[in-house]
């Protein structure tokens, strides 16, 4: 299952972004058990943890430039992918933070 924003920030879960789906709620009401649930399983949110780690060390434990962190997270604001709490639904980071991290990639290749 995959909760979809549109661009009114209103959450839409199914199958496809292009299907809709179901009404979930507006953005402001998205309950946290919606939200866990549309996010990956804590393995794979473990595993990409990990990944995300290994491209950082790699990257020389750099952060981005004020720059680069603006340019990802405004990728990621529109994405549908990111959930009201700033997390994204295909790997389970918190946006705010990886945004700043050197080395890391958009599971989507969005960035
Ligand atoms: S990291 Fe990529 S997939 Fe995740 S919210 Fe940002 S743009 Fe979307």
């Amino acid at each position: 299952m995959t909760i979809y924003r549109d661009k009114n920030g209103n959450m839409w879960q199914g199958d496809n972004i292009k299907d809709k789906g179901n009404f979930v709620s507006s953005s402001s009401e998205l309950s946290e058990e919606a939200i866990e649930a549309s996010l990956p399983a804590l393995s794979e949110q473990m595993s990409g943890l990990k990944e995300a780690m290994v491209l950082w060390k790699r990257d020389g434990l750099k952060l981005t430039t004020r720059e680069e962190r603006k340019r990802r997270w405004e990728i990621c604001l529109s994405c549908p992918a990111l959930t009201p709490k700033g997390r994204c639904t295909k790997c389970g980071c918190y946006m705010r933070l990886k945004t700043k991290l050197a080395g890391q990639i958009c599971p989507l290749d969005k960035w």
